[in-house]
């Protein structure tokens, strides 16, 4: 005879950043009977394998620039060198600690966890099969997909060679050479990290610039600077074949900018990086009944996470909401949860003036419209504001080490509302988010000019734009 089901007002798929805020907030402040499954770890993509080991590699290769800038400043050191072995490890360590700390965190708030891989029954059961072997069934009144996505790889000869943003995770020993593909997120924050680490890097982007659904002044200003430290920059390139080559080395054959069979030699790492794709294929949506899908396979939610059936949400990177970013589905899960247990019927996430940063090298910040989205739709009501300079930190420097900084303010209306904000330079993560603020507030261009300004620093020139 089958087992009872478990039965519960809530049950979370996904233990990741959206799951978790979701099921935690349920639980805590609502006291709703919550149960969430996991089939990896706790904390899914961001912990494991994206903001959290990333930021701290970012770190790494922030330290070795500050290295190389310190001798300007009158350093003087021998024999620098980094243990990428040594760091992963640590750093592996540190993020198996935040997987522990997400555990008692569920216990605290009373959330109930199964380690598992859930997939649908019906609309209102999920069975999970369990690491033994064995098998249980969950029954919800409210049932929550958030199973996040995962990396995709084009079909080339030579993919099983390749990998991923989570191969990247992976790699133990620091590589001579890499080639890195794609233009976006990912593509430019490794490319930037290796680089910055010292390792000899190749990134191949299909157009020719990159991160290119931003605003122009950051495609220009990154795709210069990018080419200006030394990363090999391949325009209109792509990886046609990977072969591999003994010793763990590879050979890439490529195009670049109407040039065929071009070749790499000897490279240790192909990492691709264009895209993620939602992770449902085993969920058993098909018993669902009918859940609606986008083109791209996203579960197609309304402002509010419904999906298409009664009382089944959807949220995060798995959804159509076009922000695959941590905060996004942690406010996302922690307003659904005020809506359906907390009698808050109108809450839900706004998707818009969602601020982001790409740890590029260096940092680029952005919020609101690009220049080009805000002139289709507000047309010639829109003024810009724009300035870019050399900061002060690299005063010291020769010409040929400067960095760049550059700023765009984006307004609209005869008040100059700021609508769009979009930064490259030094520090610009951290100045975005008060900034963001005050976007999210409405704020004018002559509330910009107000502020005083904070002296000697770059976030200045944003209170001070003629
Ligand atoms: P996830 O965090 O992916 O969680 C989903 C969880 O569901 C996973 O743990 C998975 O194992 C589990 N799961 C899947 N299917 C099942 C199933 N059937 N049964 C049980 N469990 C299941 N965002 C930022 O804001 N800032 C950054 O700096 C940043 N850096 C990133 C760097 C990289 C390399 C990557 C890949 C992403 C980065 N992101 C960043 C994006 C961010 O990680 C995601 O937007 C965020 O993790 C999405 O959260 P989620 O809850 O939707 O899904
Ligand atoms: P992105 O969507 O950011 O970028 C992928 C890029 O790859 C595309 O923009 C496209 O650029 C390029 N591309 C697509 N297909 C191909 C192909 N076949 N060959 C070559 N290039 C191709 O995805 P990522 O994988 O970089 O990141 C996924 C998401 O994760 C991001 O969108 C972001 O939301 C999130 N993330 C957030 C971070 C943060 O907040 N700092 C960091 C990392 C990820 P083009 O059209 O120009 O060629």
């Amino acid at each position: 005879m089958a087992p009872t089901p478990k039965e519960c007002d809530y049950l979370v798929i996904g233990g990741g950043s959206g799951g978790l805020a979701s099921g935690r907030r349920a639980s805590a402040m609502y006291g709703a009977k919550t149960i969430a499954i996991e089939s990896k770890r706790l904390g899914g993509t961001c912990v494991n394998v994206g903001c959290v080991p990333k930021k701290v590699t970012w770190n790494a290769a922030a330290i070795a620039e500050t290295f190389k800038d310190s001798k300007a400043y009158g350093f003087n050191y021998d024999n620098l060198s980094f243990d990428w072995n040594t760091f992963k490890t640590k750093r592996d360590a540190y993020v198996k600690r935040l997987n522990g700390i997400y555990e008692r965190n569920l216990g605290n708030d009373k959330v109930e966890y199964i380690h598992g891989f859930a997939s649908f029954v019906d609309k209102n059961t999920v069975e999970v099969k369990l690491d033994d072997g064995g098998k249980e069934q969950v029954k919800a009144k409210h049932v929550l997909i958030a199973v996040g996505g995962h990396p995709t790889l084009p079909n080339i000869p030579g993919k099983e060679l390749c990998i991923d943003s989570d191969g990247f995770f992976d790699i133990d020993q620091q590589p001579k050479k890499v080639a890195v593909v794609g233009a976006g997120y990912i593509g430019v924050e490794m490319s930037g990290m290796l680089h910055a680490l010292g390792t000899e890097t190749h990134f191949f982007i299909r157009g020719d610039k990159v991160l290119r659904s931003f605003d122009p002044i950051i495609q220009d200003t990154v795709t210069k600077e990018y080419e200006r430290v030394g990363v090999n920059l391949h325009k209109q390139g792509q990886i046609t074949k990977v072969e591999d080559l003994g010793n763990g080395k590879k050979r890439v054959t490529y195009t670049e900018a109407g040039k065929e069979n071009l070749v790499l030699e000897d490279v240790d790492v192909v990492l691709f990086a264009v895209g993620r794709s939602p992770e449902i294929e085993k969920l058993g949506l098909e018993n669902l009944g009918g859940v609606k899908l986008d083109e791209r396979k996203h579960i197609v939610v309304d402002d509010f996470q419904n999906t298409s059936i009664d009382n089944v949400y959807a949220l995060g990177d798995v959804c159509n909401k076009g922000f695959e970013l941590t905060p996004v589905a942690i406010a996302a899960g922690r307003r659904l949860s005020d809506r359906i247990f907390g009698g808050q019927k109108d809450s839900r996430l706004e998707y818009e003036n969602i601020p982001s940063v790409v740890f590029a090298h260096p940092e680029v910040g952005s919020v609101g419209l690009t220049e080009p989205e805000a002139r289709e739709k507000y047309g010639d009501s829109v003024k810009v504001y724009k300035t870019s300079f050399t900061a002060m930190y690299y005063a010291m420097m020769e010409p040929e080490h400067k960095g760049p900084t550059a700023m765009k303010v984006v307004c609209e209306g005869p008040n100059e509302r700021v609508v769009g904000l979009h930064l490259v330079g030094q520090g610009v993560g951290e100045m975005l988010q008060g900034f963001g603020v005050a976007v999210r507030m409405g704020a004018t261009k002559a509330d910009f000019d107000r502020c005083v300004a904070i002296h000697p620093t770059s976030a200045e020139e944003l209170v001070t734009l003629k």
